[in-house]
């Protein structure tokens, strides 16, 4: 197993009276692409800026590399790229510019400074680019100029905040495959939030936060294990009462979420006759599928996922 990179422990944060995070822990290895998934004011963004040493925790502990970052935020700082939800660039200034600048500010000068920008443009397919003012770019762009960026200074760790936001599909997958060479070439940690529990399939290992707790975590197999086999959704005019009704006839937990009524069964393609066949006249329609991240959100907060732009 890989080494531990970060380790948050029993870490708690509150703005004023509200809690944002309640005793967080958990690790994150070194190599990983890791994914904080979580509804709107799950505390993402919180443990965003936690991680990247802008906020001191309240409570409990966070090492980097075995370096207290509370303590000691300036040793562990240099090592963390770190990606902002809304763009930190000048607008005014070309793509080029921004990161000259920004290399100029982490001490970088002369031929190593140009080099490295020179080889990031290209790594980031903005070379052809490079004189274009960062207002007249599109969003996916932009979010390129500023993961470059970050990568001046030769990060460890990148730390990006719901990095797809905001950007169109092909954008995106395009963000997903430049920071997916970045790993392989550079063997770079990754940790990144989303609103999207798809996003999180994709990652190495997932934390789930609800309300500021850890709902669960784990790998993307790990996670849909926790599920008890095949999600069967169903549905009706009178959920309660169908709800009770199979519950007593097959002794099976039903859920009810909004209006549906979902079902975890092994083998649920077998059980769906038996169902329709009980109540012909009740069942609207049934759809059956595997679980998803999503469907695992569900189990266990009794809640549906709902994500949010904020
Ligand atoms: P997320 O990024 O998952 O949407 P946040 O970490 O931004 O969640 O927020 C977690 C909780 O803290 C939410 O209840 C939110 O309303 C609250 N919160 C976040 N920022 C502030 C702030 N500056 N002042 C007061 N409450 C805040
Ligand atoms: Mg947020």
């Amino acid at each position: 197993m890989s080494k531990t990179l970060i380790q948050f422990s029993n870490v708690g944060f509150s703005y004023g009276d509200r809690v944002a995070l309640d005793s967080l822990s958990f690790e994150i290895r070194e190599g990983e692409l890791f994914c904080v998934v979580g509804p709107n004011g799950g505390g993402k963004s919180t443990t965003f800026k936690i991680l990247s040493t802008l906020l001191k925790p309240r409570s409990g502990s966070v090492s980097f590399w075995g370096i207290d970052g509370v303590k000691h935020p300036e040793k562990v700082r240099p090592q963390l790229g770190v990606v902002f939800q809304s763009p930190a660039l000048d607008k005014k200034l070309t793509i080029e510019e921004n990161l000259v600048y920004h290399g100029k500010l982490y001490g970088l000068r002369g031929a190593s400074l140009i080099q490295k920008v020179e080889n990031l443009l290209k790594r980031f397919s903005l070379f052809d680019r490079k004189d274009e003012r960062v207002e007249k770019l599109s969003g996916g762009l932009k979010r390129r100029v500023e993961i470059a960026k970050s990568l001046l200074s030769d990060p460890k760790l990148l730390i990006l905040d719901e990095p797809t936001t905001g950007l169109d599909p092909v954008a995106r997958r395009e963000m997903w495959s430049y920071l997916d060479t970045l790993r392989k070439e550079q063997g770079i940690s990754i940790v990144f939030t989303t609103h999207l529990m798809d996003e999180a399939e994709s990652a190495d290992r997932t934390l789930v936060l609800n309300h500021g707790k850890v709902v669960t975590s784990g790998t993307p197999t790990e996670l849909k294990s926790q599920m008890g086999g095949d999600v069967i959704s169903l549905r009706t005019t009178h959920p309660e009462a169908l709800k009770e009704a199979i519950e007593k006839k097959f002794s099976v937990p039903v859920k009810k979420v909004d209006d549906e009524l979902r079902i975890e069964k092994m083998e649920g393609a077998r059980f769906i006759p038996t169902l329709v066949e009980a109540f012909p006249h009740q069942i609207l329609s049934v759809t059956l599928g595997k679980p998803t991240l999503e469907d695992l959100f569900i189990h266990l907060t009794g809640q549906r996922f709902v994500g949010g732009e904020a």
